[in-house]
């Protein structure tokens, strides 16, 4: 079958197949497995294929000699491919959401399901975006032109948490702009990955996509790769280090989205009762476990111990159990590690004789890595569960006095990925947003992303931005060109 009979009769991808590697177009088996859990139910879910040395290089390879070909073609054309690439993996939208909910546990109806719509939404829009040359600067016998060439081969690394939305968010600018690319997701997720790489193979073509699961080792891999031109990575700021330390070979370009403890100022009479469940939706949403998740939530001492008493009473109506019952407002936690480490929190919160007017304890006689929704009532301003990024559904709820000293408590974090201030005057929310450090701040509303909408962090939440024109330019090398007329 041809390539155009095949994008309007794409094979349907079977989803109880074995997994298998996507490497110059073919689905390749390896040596090597690994286990993937259900963390709702502790279940063996699958075996993924863990790709060894000559594989991952085998898609560099591919990708290589791929992206020549792929960058020559008219901007429509790659634009072509990519949307009938949104297409293909609109026609298996249902079995990669059940595949989400089985692997990483968010609620099927509502998180997984907006996670692969908005994925693929995102897919076609992006496709439809490119960067023009622009000539800044024309004289009677001078021009200087700007344009932006692909960078090459990238490597990207995804992270567990959204491995269908944030890998989607960094092959579709990868490959508009003339790049092509070698995917490695989280070791915990990487089913979702391994389909959506095998329907790329239907419409896409061979060497342009290839994905190569296995475990931390493969990313190593991938940053020390002499032929890979930069590196797009989501994960934790421990291992954006270890990347950017390990990119330094070749001087990779290097996205990176890191973590962060995102502020939530709510300055003083604001109106707090009907934002409370887009409050706790932005806390707790995936059972905390966001990038951009509200960490920590500032409320001034007038209103402190009402909020905190009116959010619990919402709080405690919020159900957790598995993805699949759609009765399920919070999945469980993704993997043991985090789970531990959430174990570990809340000992010490224990520990320390903080104040917790809802859960804090773990049974860890359920089946499944469930932790219960928890709300920590002022803790001091040096404690743990202040000071880390927990990634969990815990929130730590703190009174303040002054504006100025809250914005300073705000900032007293090496992270600045996002964060948001919440207040009945525009203007004045505006002014302390604009002396918040972060990559983001959302005024009266949280959590909007955009196609045009570049997203990244400050200090240690990351390097670079993602979406929007600024996301689409980290792809490639800016050229200037000029000449005599
Ligand atoms: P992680 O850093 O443990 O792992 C992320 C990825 O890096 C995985 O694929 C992992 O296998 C790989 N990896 C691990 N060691 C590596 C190494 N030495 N070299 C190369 N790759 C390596 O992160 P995680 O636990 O999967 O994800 C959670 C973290 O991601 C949180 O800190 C969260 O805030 C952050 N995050 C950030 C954003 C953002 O946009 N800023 C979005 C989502 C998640």
């Amino acid at each position: 079958m041809n390539r155009e009979a095949r994008i309007q009769h794409p094979a349907r991808v079977d989803f109880d197949a074995p997994y298998r590697l996507s490497i110059d177009g073919k689905l390749v088996e390896t040596t090597d497995s690994f286990e993937v859990y259900n963390p709702a139910t502790g279940e063996v879910v699958a075996h993924a294929p863990s790709a060894d040395r000559e594989q991952l290089d085998a898609a560099v390879a591919a990708a290589k000699a791929a992206q020549p070909a792929w960058a020559a073609l008219p901007q429509e054309r790659r634009a072509k491919y990519i949307g009938d690439y949104a297409d293909a993996l609109d026609a298996h939208k249902d079995e990669i959401i059940t595949l989400l909910t089985t692997e990483q546990g968010k609620p099927r109806h509502s998180m997984a399901t907006t996670e692969v719509d908005y994925a693929i939404y995102w897919v076609r829009e992006v496709a439809k975006r490119s960067l023009d040359e622009e000539v800044i600067e024309e004289t009677d016998d001078h021009v200087v032109k700007v344009a932006h060439t692909p960078l090459g081969v990238v490597g990207a690394i995804t992270p567990w948490n959204f491995p269908i939305l944030l890998g989607l968010w960094k092959i579709a600018p990868c490959l508009v702009t003339g790049n092509t690319m070698v995917m490695k997701p989280s070791p915990y997720t990487p089913l979702g990955t391994l389909r959506f790489g095998e329907i790329a193979q239907q419409v896409l073509p061979p060497g342009v996509l290839n994905i190569v699961s296995g475990g931390n080792e493969q990313g190593r891999w991938l940053t020390e790769h002499p032929d890979i031109a930069k590196i797009s990575f989501t994960g934790s700021t421990a291992t954006g280090r270890k990347v950017m330390a390990s990119s330094a070979g070749n001087l990779k370009r290097l996205t990176l989205e890191l973590g962060g403890n995102d502020p939530a100022v709510l300055l003083p009479d604001t109106d707090y009762k009907p934002l409370i469940p887009t409050l706790f939706d932005a806390a707790y949403g995936n059972s905390g476990q966001w990038c951009i998740a509200i960490k920590r939530l500032y409320v001034h001492e007038s209103q402190h111990a009402d909020f905190v008493r009116d959010f619990v009473e919402y709080a405690a109506t919020k159900r957790a159990g598995n993805g699949m019952d759609p009765d399920t407002d919070l999945g469980p936690i993704q993997n043991s590690m985090q789970f531990e480490k959430l174990k570990s929190l809340f000992a010490d919160v224990r520990q320390q004789g903080y104040k917790v007017p809802l859960g804090g304890t773990i049974d860890e006689s359920q089946t499944g890595n469930f932790v219960p929704v928890t709300v920590v009532d002022d803790p001091p301003d040096d404690s743990r569960i202040v000071r880390e990024e927990p990634f969990g559904p815990i929130l730590p709820i703190l009174a303040y006095r002054e504006v100025d000293e809250v914005v300073e408590r705000a900032n007293d974090t090496d992270f600045g990925l996002a964060a948001s201030v919440w207040g009945p005057d525009r203007d004045a929310a505006i002014d302390v947003a604009n002396r918040l450090e972060a990559g983001t701040v959302w005024v009266n509303e949280i959590h909007i992303h955009g196609i045009d909408i570049p997203f990244g962090g400050h200090k240690q939440s990351g390097m670079g931005v993602e979406n929007g024109r600024e996301g689409l330019a980290e792809f490639t090398n800016t050229k200037t060109l000029m000449f005599h007329k």
